[in-house]
C-alpha cells in the first residue's frame, strides 16, 4: 500500500496571507494529477470548535455534511477541491486538550504525568495521521493556524518537528511568508521572512518550500537571497503575487511550479502537467461576463465581508455559470426603516436576506423581505432569512400583527417560528444546534424543483427554531407554499410564493454546498432570475 505524505504549510510574518487559499491551491494541483487529497486546518485557539463564536471574532462559522461546525477555511476546501470535508479535518487546541484531559481522567495515562510534550503533541499526531490513514489519502494537507513566533501554536510546530523526524522522507513543510514592498527605496524586502525562518528554525523545523506573498513581482535576486539565507533551494522559493481572484491562485502556483517541486522533494515521480480546462473555463468566464446584476445581501455584519464567505463564493460561482458579473452590495439590516427603504433597496435587481442569530436587525430584514415580496424582486432568504420572509407573511398577508419567532419574543402570540421540540431542553451552547446534512424532499412544479431537477436533496443545517407546523394550512391558502420537506420528520424546509417572479425561502445553507466546478442550483436559479 502507497504511503501517505503529509504537508504542512505554516505561516510567518503577519497572519491573513492566505495560508488556507496556497494549501487548497496546491490540493487542486496534486487531484489534477489523480491523487487523492484532503487538507486538515489546526486552529490555536481554545474553543472546541468555532460554532460559539461571533463572525467578529473569526468570520463564517462553515459546516460539513457530517455536521461540524468548522473554520471557514473548510470551505474553501471544498469550493476548491469539490470533495466533502468532515470533522477530522477542522482541530482546534480546545478540542486536543478536551481529549486528553478526557483521555487523564478515565485513567489512560495510567499514572503518568499528562504535558504538553508527548501527551498533547501525540494528540495532535494522532489525528494528523489518522485523517492519512483511515481514508487512504496520497495527501494530507495540514494548514496550522496563527504565525510562527505565536506562543498558542508552538505544541503544533513541536509535533511538526517530531513527525517530521519519525517520518521522514513523508513530511515536507511549506512556509508562507511576507515580502515587503518598501515604495520610497523601490526595493521587496527579505528580512522579515529571513527572520520567520529562524524562528523555525529555533524550534527544529527547516522549510522545505518557501511560499512568498508580495505585491511585486520577485527578481531573481530576491528569490536567490531568500534561498541562501534559508537553506532551501532556487526552486523551492515561490512567488505568490496579489491576484484579482482567489481562483487564480492554482494557475499561478502551477506556474511556479509549487506541485512539481512538492513531488520532486518527496521522491515521486513528476508526469504530465495537469491542463486544469474546466477550471480555466470557469476563469474565462468569470473574468469576461457578458451581463451585470446587482445584489444585496441583507445582513447584519456588513464591515465583515468574511462572516457571509461561502454567500459571497457562491455566487462567483453561479455568476460564472450565468455569464453574469455578480457586483454585491452589503446592506446593513438594523440601518433600515419604513422611510428610507426604498431608497436603499431600488437599485437591486436582487435581494438575498442573510443567516443570522438575535434580535439586532431582525425588524430591517422583515422590511426587506417585505420589499422584495411587494415589488416582485427576486427573493432568497437563508435560514434566518427565511424565518423573516415566514414572519412577514404573516403579518402582512396572514394578518397576524404580531407574528414572531419565539428566538425574538419569547412569548408571542402567533409564534409562526419556534423552537424545535429537540432543542426545548437543551442548555449548552456548543455543537447543540440542527447541524448538518438533512435530506430534503422536492415538490413538483416549484421553483425549488425548477432549480434541483431532483425529487430530494441533502442540504446543510445550522439553526434552533424551524416553521411552525401549525400555521402550514394558513400559509398555503394564503399564497405561500412549502415546496421542501424533511421526509423524517416533516419539518418544512423550502417556502415559495408561486405568483412571485422567484421567492425562495431555505432553512437550510445551500452557499455550503457550492463548488467552482458544481455552483448551487438555487444561486444559479436566482441569479438568472435577477436577470431577467
Ligand atoms: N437563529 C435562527 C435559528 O437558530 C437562524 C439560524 C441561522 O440563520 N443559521 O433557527
Amino acid at each position: 500500500m502507497p504511503t501517505t505524505k503529509y504537508i504542512f504549510v505554516t505561516g510567518g510574518v503577519t497572519s491573513s496571507l492566505g495560508k488556507g487559499i496556497i494549501s487548497a491551491s496546491l490540493a487542486k494541483l496534486l487531484q489534477s494529477r489523480g491523487y487523492r487529497v484532503t487538507i486538515q486546518k489546526l486552529d490555536p485557539y481554545i474553543n472546541v470548535d468555532p460554532g460559539t463564536l461571533n463572525p467578529y471574532e473569526h468570520g463564517e462559522c462553515y459546516v460539513t455534511e457530517d455536521g461540524a461546525e468548522t473554520d471557514l477555511d473548510l470551505g474553501h476546501y471544498e469550493r476548491f477541491l469539490n470533495v466533502y470535508t468532515s470533522q477530522s479535518n477542522n482541530v482546534t487546541t480546545g478540542r486536543i486538550y478536551q481529549d486528553v484531559i478526557n483521555k487523564e481522567r478515565h485513567g489512560d495515562y495510567l499514572g503518568k504525568t499528562v504535558q504538553i510534550i508527548p501527551h498533547i503533541t501525540d494528540e495532535i499526531k494522532r489525528r494528523v495521521k489518522l485523517l492519512g490513514t483511515k481514508h487512504r489519502y496520497d495527501f494530507v494537507i495540514t494548514e496550522i493556524g496563527g504565525t510562527v513566533g505565536d506562543i498558542e501554536s508552538l505544541p503544533y510546530i513541536e509535533a511538526l518537528r517530531q513527525f517530521k523526524w519519525e517520518m521522514s522522507g513523508n513530511v515536507l513543510t511549506i512556509h508562507l511568508t511576507l515580502v515587503p514592498y518598501l515604495a520610497a527605496t523601490g526595493e521587496l524586502k527579505t528580512k522579515p521572512t529571513q527572520h520567520s525562518v529562524k524562528t523555525l528554525l529555533e524550534a527544529g523545523v527547516q522549510p522545505d518550500i518557501i511560499v512568498l506573498r508580495t505585491e511585486h513581482p520577485l527578481t531573481t535576486d530576491v528569490r536567490k537571497k531568500v534561498a541562501l539565507f534559508c537553506n532551501v533551494t532556487k526552486e523551492a522559493v515561490i512567488e505568490s503575487r496579489n491576484v484579482s481572484t482567489i481562483y487564480e491562485v492554482p494557475l499561478r502556483m502551477q506556474k511556479e511550479k509549487l506541485d512539481e517541486t512538492v513531488l520532486q522533494k518527496l521522491g515521486m515521480q513528476i508526469g504530465e502537467r495537469p491542463a486544469l480546462t474546466p477550471w480555466k473555463q470557469f476563469l474565462k468566464k468569470h473574468y469576461e461576463p457578458k451581463h451585470e446584476v446587482l445584489i444585496g445581501i441583507i445582513g447584519k455584519y456588513v464591515e465583515l465581508k468574511d462572516a457571509y464567505k461561502s454567500i459571497n463564493e457562491s455566487f462567483v460561482h453561479a455568476g460564472a455559470y450565468n455569464n453574469v458579473r455578480v457586483k454585491l452590495k452589503h446592506i446593513q439590516s438594523d440601518n433600515l426603516c419604513e422611510e428610507t427603504i426604498s431608497e436603499k433597496l431600488k437599485a437591486l435587481n436582487g435581494i438575498l436576506v442573510a443567516p443570522g442569530f438575535g434580535n439586532r436587525g431582525i425588524e430591517g430584514k422583515v422590511l426587506a423581505v417585505k420589499y422584495a415580496r411587494e415589488n416582485n424582486i427576486p427573493f432568497l432568504g437563508i435560514c434566518l432569512g427565511m424565518q423573516c420572509a415566514v414572519i412577514e407573511f404573516a403579518r402582512n398577508v396572514l394578518e397576524l400583527e404580531d407574528a414572531n419567532s419565539t428566538e425574538m419574543e419569547l412569548n408571542c402570540k402567533n409564534p409562526v417560528i419556534d423552537l424545535m421540540a429537540e432543542q426545548k431542553m437543551i442548555t449548552d451552547m456548543g455543537g447543540s444546534m440542527r447541524l448538518g446534512g438533512y435530506p430534503c424532499r422536492i415538490v413538483k412544479d416549484s421553483k425549488a424543483h425548477d432549480a434541483y431537477r431532483k425529487n430530494r436533496v441533502v442540504e446543510r443545517h445550522r439553526h434552533r427554531y424551524e416553521f411552525n407546523e401549525k400555521y402550514k394550512s394558513l400559509y398555503e391558502k394564503a399564497g405561500m407554499k412549502a415546496t421542501g420537506i424533511n421526509p423524517d420528520t416533516n419539518l418544512v424546509e423550502i417556502v415559495e410564493i408561486p405568483n412571485h417572479k422567484w421567492f425562495v425561502g431555505v432553512q437550510f445553507h445551500p452557499e455550503y454546498k457550492s463548488t467552482v466546478l458544481n455552483p448551487h442550483p438555487l444561486f444559479i436559479k436566482f441569479v438568472k432570475a435577477s436577470l431577467s
